[in-house]
């Protein structure tokens, strides 16, 4: 690929030059921003950055590529630390019925749920859920992320979650973006184990991990730890069994109840704990000294109509705050990752600039990524899109559904 100059950018976003690993607390309302701007790519690495008037083309030799942007203005990616992006078919039956005042019964009874997702996904061909999650992994490529978590989860037996998790793998080796995968058994209780449900733990612990660590399929795991769904105990010994083989957690806590799952969460170290719409201060102050980092996921509240996450609470005492999609087809059928910035905004009350870490450096700690992508510094991967010219950084937040995107690169490829 070479060498190329990107010039005339009216501003860059997020360029710094050695950015920590994650911003907390009252670093989150500092976005860097350069007007009038340069940035140099050596193949899939950004080189440098500088403003225009320190601009010399010959200080690059002629063999350099030349690009004028013409005053539009380059993002870094969006990092989504926290998807459901494989699964087959999707609920849009489930959406009407929620819309005509079904109860969540009476939509599983009609082929809605997690259960139900499960046994379509078993009935879909490996290349088939591959042929559709692709499609999932294009549209967001378009919609600026650069970097992705992906869970298993809709499979809750052993070949189906290592079929979801050899799909997740198969899209890493061929997808341009970054890509992370979890181990998430412990999404539901499977449907052969419904009513055992310490079985379906023995399963995931002694079954499932052992294989998804000896295959090399994840990086993490993941426990819905929640009312109904897997209390503290059996989220502690599948964690201690995926530790066995290396696998960090990452856990779903605290959507639908105060369920402890953020403690158990920082006790074994866990990258991140995510949704947190029901947190309160013991939970702060759970996370205070530790390295999880809070992740809510605002899309999820907008769809279910539920409450939001205390976004600000967790920045003013100090703590990191990522933002991700949960793009997954329950309960968050978008993977609109500029869309989750606005909704930190409009509903979560977050600064633009607060917003803009959240899902871009913050969301890349939340995979482990920072050191590869979440701002544009030198050294790191260009990862970027770019925009027409931007009014200010608030501008895309606020008219949300304005289009926005004109092109996007990955590793230095223009895909877009
Ligand atoms: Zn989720």
């Amino acid at each position: 690929m070479g060498l190329t100059i990107y010039k005339n950018i009216g501003a860059i976003v997020g360029a710094e030059t050695a950015p920590a690993p994650v911003k907390a607390g009252k670093a989150m309302d500092n976005i860097n921003v350069v007007n009038d701007a340069w940035m140099a790519v050596a193949d899939d690495r950004i080189m440098e950055i500088g403003s225009m008037d320190t601009f010399s083309q010959m200080s690059f030799g002629g063999a350099c590529r030349v690009v004028d942007l013409d005053g539009e203005w380059v993002f870094p990616s969006f990092c989504d630390s926290h998807t459901h992006i494989v699964y087959a078919g999707q609920r849009d039956g489930e959406f009407i019925d929620k819309i005509n005042g079904l109860s969540y019964e009476e939509i599983a009874a009609r082929g809605g749920g997690i259960l139900n997702s499960a046994d379509l996904l078993h009935m879909t061909p490996e290349e088939e859920l591959y042929r559709q999650a692709m499609v999932r992994i294009n549209e967001i490529i378009a919609k600026g992320t650069g970097a992705v978590e992906i869970k298993s989860g809709y499979g809750l037996t052993t070949a189906d979650e290592l079929k979801m998790l050899r799909v997740i793998q198969r899209i890493k080796r061929n997808a341009p973006l970054e890509i992370k995968a979890t181990f998430l058994g412990a999404h539901a209780v499977g449907r052969e184990c419904v009513g055992r449900q310490s079985e379906y733990v023995d399963l995931v612990c002694r079954e499932m991990i052992p294989e998804v660590g000896a295959q090399k399929l994840a990086d993490y795991v993941d426990v819905f730890c929640d009312a109904g769904f897997f209390t503290v105990e059996e989220t502690d010994r599948i964690l201690d069994a995926a530790h066995k083989w290396g696998l960090k957690p990452k856990i779903h806590a605290n959507e639908l109840a105060v369920s402890g799952g953020v403690q158990i969460g920082v006790k074994h170290g866990a990258i991140s704990v995510d949704h947190l719409e029901r947190t309160g201060s013991e939970e702060i102050e759970a996370l205070r000294g530790s390295s999880t980092i809070p992740t809510m996921l605002p899309g999820a509240s907008f769809f279910l109509g539920m409450p939001y996450g205390n976004a600000r609470g967790m920045i003013e005492a100090g703590l990191p705050l990522a933002l991700a999609s949960d793009y997954n087809p329950g309960s968050s059928p978008s993977g609109d990752m500029r869309f989750v910035a606005a909704l930190g905004c409009i509903k979560m009350r977050l600064t633009p600039a607060q917003a803009f870490n959240a899902v871009t450096l913050n969301g890349a700690a939340a995979m482990e990524l920072s050191d590869e992508v979440g701002t544009l510094t030198p050294g790191k991967l260009a990862n970027f899109f770019t925009t027409v010219p931007q009014p200010s950084l608030a501008y895309p937040l606020y008219a949300y559904t304005s289009p926005l995107i004109t092109h996007v690169w990955l590793a230095g490829e223009k895909i877009y």
